[in-house]
């Protein structure tokens, strides 16, 4: 891609009839490309690890942006950035967002697309002369991906005084640096990133747009969507320890090989979530065989299973299964088993009368009101353990994310970000009259 190509590609084709209400297709297309431009990938895609300087100069390019939108902008400990626009009274504000980095070589619309949507809605006010009744926020939070540590949703969790200190401290990244290494070199340190839990009684709301990371929109030919809730992840480290030994000299009788325990496993996961629900999913990504040599039996398999569904019973009830067969498959050939729930993070449904209010914004814009789940956590997920919160999905091509393909529409986006600023204003009125 040249240059310039991601915000012509953006513009080529979008529906002008989209530039109303102050809402500018241009100014939207531009701003995507410009991050875009940020730690950008030789194929188009960007690399912004949480607490890299490329994350931060995405913020700091997004903070120049607010400031000259009118919001008065700081950022905390856990390096989350906050604008905050003045309204008309002081009631707690209404609050938009989502994160501006990225998995390795990840795409241009996951994040920067909430938090430009929520800027956009802001610029729209501007450009009208509107003067919300309640302050609105834009913002961006830290280390959303996890791409660093292993662990995502860090600055979202700081903000809510969800994190311990014992969890941060013990983490390290891929190079081995620890935690509070790391948030030092970022101008940080361990206390001022847990001094960043909020008073949550400043927000009164908060939403977010988000690109869907799925299909289910484009099969129905919708712009966007609503999200009925947040599927909470459980994450499982599962390893299985046998006996190593010569590949040759070994006889097949007797052996204690904990890669074909796992094997039995991995296979056997992927037919155990339809027994809970049909949204329940159940995933092996990572393997770690040792010593991982071609004539070696292996002595031990380290592997992750990550299990999701919106109920946070049939969740439950799925990771006590995966347990289960782990234990069996290990039994069968022999070998041992250690199994320890790494994380687990509840589901998060929204609520019915946000919905209910979200429906009648769709249908002022003549849009199908499809709701969906969202089988990713977001930002919007620990927030909205705290305060009312919605979320609204945009399509996403092909349900290509964390890539460089990732793509959405500008039309899409523009859709999105309408009903963020139809939802925005009716909430904050409901705000103001508490
Ligand atoms: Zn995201």
């Amino acid at each position: 891609m040249g240059k310039h190509s991601l915000k012509e590609k953006l513009l080529a084709g979008y529906d002008g009839a989209l530039d109303k209400d102050g809402i500018s297709g241009r100014r939207l297309a531009e701003r995507l490309a410009a991050l875009s431009e940020i730690g950008r990938t030789g194929d188009g895609g960007v690399n912004r690890p949480g607490f890299s300087d490329k994350e931060k100069e995405a913020k700091r390019q997004v903070m120049e942006w607010l400031e000259e939108a009118g919001f008065e902008v700081r950022h905390d400990g856990a390096g989350n950035v906050i604008g905050r626009l003045k309204g008309e009274s002081d009631a707690p504000a209404f609050a938009a967002g989502s994160h501006v980095d990225s998995v390795p070589n990840g795409g241009n619309f996951d994040g920067p697309l909430g938090v430009l949507s929520a800027l956009e809605v802001a610029e729209a006010w501007k450009d009208t002369g509107f003067v919300p009744q309640v302050p609105y926020e834009v913002i961006i939070f830290s280390e959303e991906e996890g791409s660093r540590f292993g662990a995502g949703i860090l600055g979202s969790q700081a903000m809510t005084g969800d994190l311990d200190r014992e969890k941060v401290e013990g983490l390290s990244d891929k190079e081995g640096r620890a935690f509070a290494e790391v948030v030092e070199a970022y101008g940080s340190s361990v206390d001022n990133f847990l001094g960043a839990a909020r008073n949550l009684g400043e927000i009164g709301f908060y939403a977010e747009v988000h690109i869907e990371q799925g299909k289910l929109l484009e099969a129905a030919d919708l712009p966007a969507g609503i999200v009925k809730g947040i599927a909470g992840p459980a994450w499982l480290d599962v390893a299985f320890h046998g006996s190593a030994g010569h590949a040759g000299n070994t006889p097949m009788a007797g052996r204690r090989d904990p890669l074909v325990a796992a094997g039995r496993f991995v296979s056997e996961v992927s037919s155990l979530p339809a027994l809970f629900s049909e949204t329940a999913v159940a995933t092996v990504g990572r393997m770690n065989v040792s010593p991982n040599g071609t004539n070696v039996i292996p002595e031990q398999v380290e592997l992750t299973v990550d299990i999701r569904d919106l109920d946070k019973e049939t969740r439950d009830g799925l990771v006590g299964k995966v347990r289960e067969t782990a234990e069996r498959c290990a039994a069968d050939c022999g070998v041992n088993v250690d199994i320890r729930l790494a994380s687990s993070i509840d589901p998060v449904p929204v609520k019915e009368d946000v919905r209910a209010e979200l429906r009648e914004v769709f249908g002022e814009m003549d849009l199908n009101p499809m709701e969906l789940m969202s089988g990713a956590g977001h930002d919007a997920m620990i927030l909205g353990r705290h305060v009312p919160m919605a979320m609204i999905f945009v399509q996403s091509k092909d349900g290509v994310s964390h890539n460089p393909a990732e793509w959405s529409d500008l039309s899409d986006c523009l859709h999105g970000v309408h009903l963020l600023k139809k939802f925005a204003e009716r909430q904050m009125e409901k705000i103001a009259g508490e």
